[in-house]
Formats: C-alpha cells, sequence, structure tokens
C-alpha cells in the first residue's frame, strides 16, 4: 500500500522534527535552571561582601577601641588624683564592655562569611556545571540541525515522488486523518480489532478489508485500514 509508504515518511520526517523540538525544550530548561542560579549566586556575593564589609567596620571600631583604652591605662599612672583616676577606671570599663559585645558581634559575622561562602561556592560549582551542560547541548544542537536539514529534505523529496503516484482524494483523505488524529492515520486490523482506537470493526468491515478490494477506514476513528494476518504480524514484529 503506497498510503503506507506515504506514512513511513511522514513518521520519519516528524521523528526528525520532534528531536530539534526536544532538544530545543531542554536547552531551554537548562538555560532557565542556569539563569535563575546565577541570579541567586549573584545575589549572595553582593551580600556576602556587604557582610565582609560590616566585618570590617567592626574590627576597625575594636583595633580603635583598644588604642583608646591603652591610652587611658598609660594615663592611670600620670594621674594626680582620685577623682581623675576613678573616672579613668570606668572609661576604660566602658571600653571593655564594648569590647565583649563587639567580639561577639564579629563572631556571629564571621560565622555568617564561612556558611555564605560555602554556599557561593557550591552556587559557583553547580553554574559552571549548568553551563557546561549548555555548551554540550549547543554542541550536539548545531551537528545534528546540520545533518537534520539534509535528511528532512531527502525524505520530503522522496515523499512527493510516492505522493504523486497516490490518488489525489486519497492521500487528502490520509492527509486530513493525519492532521487531526494523534499517532498514525494508517493502522492495521487485527483479529476484527483496530489497533489505532482499539475498538472491534464490524464483522462485514473486517471481511471487506481481507479481501483488500478498497480503502476503508475504521467506523469508531476515521484511521485508513489494512488487513494484518497473524503471520504478517509474527513477520513485522520479528522485523
Ligand atoms: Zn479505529
Amino acid at each position: 500500500m503506497l498510503l503506507r509508504q506515504l506514512q513511513e515518511f511522514d513518521l520519519q520526517i516528524q521523528a526528525i522534527n520532534s528531536r530539534a523540538e526536544e532538544m530545543r525544550e531542554d536547552l531551554e530548561e537548562l538555560n532557565q535552571l542556569h539563569d535563575g542560579l546565577n541570579d541567586s549566586l549573584l545575589t549572595q556575593k553582593k551580600q556576602l561582601s556587604d557582610t565582609r564589609a560590616m566585618m570590617k567596620e567592626k574590627e576597625d571600631m575594636l583595633a580603635n577601641n583598644e588604642e583608646r583604652h591603652n591610652l587611658s591605662k598609660s594615663r592611670l599612672n600620670q594621674v594626680s588624683n582620685t577623682r581623675e583616676y576613678n573616672a579613668l577606671e570606668k572609661e576604660m570599663e566602658t571600653i571593655r564592655k564594648m569590647n565583649g559585645l563587639l567580639e561577639e558581634e564579629r563572631e556571629s559575622l564571621r560565622e555568617a562569611i564561612e556558611g555564605s561562602e560555602a554556599d557561593v561556592a557550591d552556587k559557583q560549582g553547580k553554574v559552571a556545571h549548568l553551563k557546561s551542560q549548555i555548551d554540550e547541548a549547543l554542541s550536539i544542537m548545531e551537528h545534528e540541525a546540520a545533518t537534520a536539514g539534509a535528511k528532512t529534505d531527502k525524505l520530503s523529496a522522496e515523499r512527493l515522488t510516492v505522493r504523486n503516484q497516490i490518488e489525489k482524494t486519497l492521500v487528502r483523505r490520509y492527509e486530513f486523518i493525519a492532521g487531526r488524529r494523534p499517532g498514525k492515520a494508517v493502522v492495521s486490523a487485527h483479529q476484527g480489532m483496530c489497533t489505532g482506537c482499539n475498538m472491534m470493526l464490524p464483522p462485514q468491515l473486517y471481511n471487506e478489508l481481507q479481501l483488500d478490494l478498497k480503502i476503508l477506514q475504521c467506523t469508531n476513528c476515521q484511521r485508513i485500514l489494512f488487513y494484518e494476518s497473524e503471520e504478517d504480524r509474527a513477520r513485522n514484529n520479528a522485523g
């Protein structure tokens, strides 16, 4: 049946096109993952640099206080009265308390920085991995696109040769069904059943089909039918 040959070409062309479509979708998905992760990486890097700046500030304050404390300490030996001595002691006490708090803050910032650095490194690794997956997918796509164009051109030309040998109304009927039904438009009938929709065919129709005198369609799904005997089926399944 020439229609089955025509369908074979259509299925091959479809397979090539859907493979290309699938690759485009996969690539799109990878790109979205990459961009999302990269955005979050940039945000986290910015936060990390803000936290480092904050830590630097605390360290500067600590050093500054340390200096003031040392200065007060050296002045202790030079004071002439108790009132001045007590004032200096009090000032030093205040500085020590402040530094105690600053050290705690510095410690928690240090912990935040360490956690953030580990996260950034982890994300950087993931982003780099995604990038290499994208590059690989792109190179496969480019390679396949180059051969797919030539393949579909050749198949289309061969398809046209077959199509020209089939009666016009039949081609139109086939193309009408192919455009509206998923899967194949030409299917086998086997053991009284349409293999397109898996419904039992009227016995009269199934008998006519076996005579192979005219083109018949499934009464349920309208697909074009051909009869497949047990031997045909065994042979087709083996091949
Ligand atoms: Zn059917």
